[in-house]
């Protein structure tokens, strides 16, 4: 099974928001969310064999959150382009974040080397 199109799991989002109603759909983002904290938890003080385990329950938890708060937008009854410009906002920040973090590296590598030579 493949995951439908940006549209195509709009469409379904908002049809479970109009079934379900949006106070119920918001317990649920609430309830998810949740379970996934509580997932991550666990998985923390997971040891052995009880680590794989942990992990699926984590991603099947992250997904059941990431799916409700995929229908955050018909909950709230806002445009799915306000959500997408953020997501884009953010993205764009982490993306700068990392390669500034990455240089100041490098950086300090490099000065590191200077101030003690191999040779
Ligand atoms: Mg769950």
């Amino acid at each position: 099974m493949q995951v439908e199109g940006l549209e195509n799991l709009h469409a379904l989002y908002k049809e479970a928001v109009d079934l379900w109603g949006s106070e119920a759909q918001l317990d649920m983002v609430v309830e998810e969310c949740a379970e996934l904290i509580h997932a991550i938890q666990k998985a923390k003080r997971s040891k052995g064999t009880d680590i794989v385990p942990a992990q699926e329950h984590i991603i099947c938890e992250a997904v059941d959150a990431l799916i409700c708060i995929g229908q955050l937008p018909h909950i709230l009854g806002v445009p799915i382009d306000i959500f997408t410009k953020q997501h884009e906002k953010v993205y764009c920040k982490l993306k700068e974040k990392i390669q500034l973090s990455k240089r100041k590296k490098e950086t300090s590598q490099d000065c590191a080397e200077l101030r003690s030579p191999t040779k």
